[in-house]
């Protein structure tokens, strides 16, 4: 998953006890990403950010 401002996020999806609505948000830019509901709760992993790294 790719957010608008560049950073890239793995997906895992795992199943897990019934919760509420849940949503996550890009933590460099804080805009909404995705939000879902139901017993399928998704976990996210920043892999990648906008900036280039620099040696
Ligand atoms: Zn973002």
């Amino acid at each position: 998953m790719t957010c608008k401002c560049g950073a890239i996020y793995e997906v895992i999806e795992t199943k897990g006890p019934s919760r509420d609505e849940s949503s996550f948000k890009c933590v460099l830019c804080n805009k909404e990403l995705i939000s879902w509901t139901g017993s399928n709760v998704s976990q996210f992993h920043l892999i990648k950010t906008p900036e280039p790294d620099r040696e």
